[in-house]
C-alpha cells in the first residue's frame, strides 16, 4: 500500500484503566506498529526495566530534557513527571511507519496541538467501580495514591470529547481488535493518500 509518512497513534485514558495491557497486547499481534518508550520521574516497579518500560530519569535529567526540547510533550502526574522522547517518534513516523504513544489525557491533549493529523483514541473503564477495582487489583498503590489517581480519572474521563475515538476496555482481546480495526481504517483515509495517487488519475 502507497504511504509516506507513519500514523501517530496517542491511546489515552485514565490510570489503571489498561493502557499497558491493551497495549502489551497489541504487541504480541505482531502488527507493524512501534511502541514509544517514555520517561519518568517515578522509582521502577518490580520487574520493570529501563528503557524496555520507562527511560528511568531523575528529575534534573528530567528537567534537562524539557530545557532542550528533547520532549514532545510531558505531564506531571501525581507526584512524578512523565514524557515522550522526541526523537524516536518523529523519525519512526518520517520513515513510513506507525508509532503508539500511551500517555495520560493531559500530555495527549498538547500532542493534539502539535500533531492535530494524529490518531486519538480513548480507553475507556466499563466503570469507575471496575477501575477501582483494577487499581487496587494492581497491588502497587497506598490507599491515598489511589483516591488521588480516582480523582484524576473522573477529569479525565470529563474530556473524553476531544478524542477521534473511545473503545471500552470490557476485555482486552476486544479492545485490541476494535484498536487494530481503527488504525487499519485511518491508514486508508482519503485525506492521507490523496496526493500520493494524483499521478494516476493525471495518466
Ligand atoms: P504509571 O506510573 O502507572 O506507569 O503511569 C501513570 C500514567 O502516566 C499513566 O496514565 C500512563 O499512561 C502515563 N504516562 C506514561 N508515559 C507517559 C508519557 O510519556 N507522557 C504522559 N503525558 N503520560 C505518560
Amino acid at each position: 500500500m502507497k504511504r509516506d509518512k507513519g500514523l501517530l497513534i496517542v491511546l489515552s485514558g485514565p490510570s489503571g484503566v489498561g493502557k499497558g495491557t491493551v497495549c502489551g497486547a497489541l504487541r504480541q499481534h505482531d502488527t507493524h506498529i512501534r511502541y514509544s518508550v517514555s520517561a519518568t520521574t517515578r522509582q521502577p516497579r518490580k520487574g520493570e526495566i529501563d528503557g524496555v518500560n520507562y527511560f528511568f530519569k531523575s528529575k534534573e535529567e528530567f528537567q534537562h530534557m524539557i530545557e532542550n526540547d528533547q520532549l514532545l510533550e510531558w505531564a506531571q502526574y501525581v507526584d512524578n513527571y512523565y514524557g515522550t522522547p522526541r526523537k524516536y517518534v518523529e523519525e519512526t513516523i518520517a520513515a513510513g511507519r506507525d508509532v503508539i504513544l500511551e500517555i495520560e489525557v493531559q500530555g495527549a491533549l498538547q500532542v493534539k496541538k502539535t500533531f492535530p493529523e494524529g490518531v486519538f483514541i480513548f480507553l475507556m473503564p466499563p466503570s469507575l467501580k471496575e477501575l477501582r477495582n483494577r487499581i487496587e487489583g494492581r497491588g502497587t498503590e497506598t490507599k491515598d495514591l489511589i483516591d488521588s489517581r480516582m480523582t484524576v480519572a473522573k477529569e479525565e474521563i470529563d474530556l473524553m470529547d476531544k478524542y477521534d475515538y473511545v473503545v471500552e476496555n470490557d476485555e482486552v482481546e476486544a479492545a485490541v481488535e476494535r484498536i487494530k480495526s481503527i488504525v487499519t481504517a485511518e491508514n486508508c483515509k482519503k485525506e492521507r493518500l490523496i496526493h500520493l495517487y494524483k499521478e494516476l488519475v493525471e495518466e
